[in-house]
């Protein structure tokens, strides 16, 4: 037997692309029904007889997941094994920046740094507002980008970044996720045939997702289907490590239990107060509360 590992580099549903540790990319399905592969893992995998599709036999330790409540209530892993998350926002759909930090809060979970890009610095619409938002990103550690893939101005700092990661491109659905990434690999017919995959055979059709190999090294991932994102807590009471500054407040709060809403003596609530701690985060940090809370209502009696 020829047992391999693997990456998973695509997944439309139950079928698989995997890259194998020699280069080549070969298709793949999953052996029973238990496994379930997302972009980014690494799995052992073996040739079927008489087919050119490989068997997915198990999926190794993963390092970190991307995941959100799906609409069952149940936990949904979209990517595995990252290095570095970027989300983008834009001028034009009008910036969500609760939604960047629903990403974000996602990333310090996971351990990973993250960038905030700012597309469409071509449109000079509410150019005002995002400024104080990411001066601010920058102020608590994020890197931050503005650019314009219609122009390409500021491709190349996402690029540097992305250098030797393996990276998520995230943030809603128009922001220019992949126009800036048509930039970044700087040939269509790549990311087109990286997609693609046997969509000629008409079988895979729709991809979940797609791990992008970049000109100066890395990788990055795009999951073109997931459009609301909220991230996955087992317990509200681990929202404020979703928080860098909430985090680094939280030193100071007078209970070492302070959920940081209406402690006294808390160290957060005075942040906001002397705006050290934006009124924008906290709201930010107060959302996922509340959404975790429902979503776990029942689930963690
Ligand atoms: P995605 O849904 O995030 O992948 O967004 P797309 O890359 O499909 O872009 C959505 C729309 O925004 C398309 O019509 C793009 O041509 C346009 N677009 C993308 N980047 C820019 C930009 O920097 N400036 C302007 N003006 N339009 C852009
Ligand atoms: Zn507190």
């Amino acid at each position: 037997m020829n047992h391999s590992t693997a990456t998973v580099i695509a997944t439309y549903s139950r079928r698989m692309q995997l890259r194998l540790e020699n280069g080549e990319q070969v298709d793949a399905r999953i052996k029973g029904k238990r496994l379930k592969p997302v972009c980014g893992d690494r799995v052992s995998a073996e040739p079927i007889d008489n087919e050119s599709d490989w068997l997915i036999t198990a999926i190794a330790d993963r390092d970190n997941e991307l995941k959100r409540p799906n609409s069952r209530g149940q936990v949904e892993v979209l990517a595995a094994n990252l290095d570095y998350l970027v989300v983008v926002a834009a001028a034009e759909p009008k910036a969500d920046w609760f939604i960047v930090d629903r990403y974000l809060c996602a990333a310090e979970l996971m351990g990973i740094a993250a960038a905030v890009v700012y597309n469409k610095i071509d449109l000079e619409a509410d150019a005002s507002s995002a400024a104080g938002e990411l001066a601010n990103y920058a102020q608590i550690g994020y890197d931050v980008v503005r650019c314009t893939a219609k122009e390409g101005r500021g491709i190349g700092d996402i690029g540097r970044l992305l250098r030797d990661r393996c990276a998520i491109i995230v943030g809603q659905s128009g922001v220019g996720k992949s126009s800036i990434i048509n930039h970044l690999i700087g040939d269509a017919m790549l990311r087109t045939s990286a997609i693609s995959g046997k969509t000629r055979e008409g079988r895979h059709t729709t991809v979940n997702s797609v791990m992008i190999p970049l000109p100066d090294g890395g990788y990055v991932i795009d999951s073109p289907g997931v459009r609301d994102y909220a991230p996955a807590l087992e317990s509200s009471n681990i929202a404020a490590q979703g928080f860098r500054e909430i985090t680094e407040a939280a030193q100071h709060c007078r209970f070492a239990n302070c959920r940081h809403l209406r402690e006294p003596g808390c160290a957060v609530k005075n942040g906001v107060e002397n705006a050290t701690i934006t009124a924008r985060r906290y709201e930010s940090y107060k959302r996922i509360i509340n959404l975790t809370e429902q979503l776990t209502d029942g689930r963690y009696p």
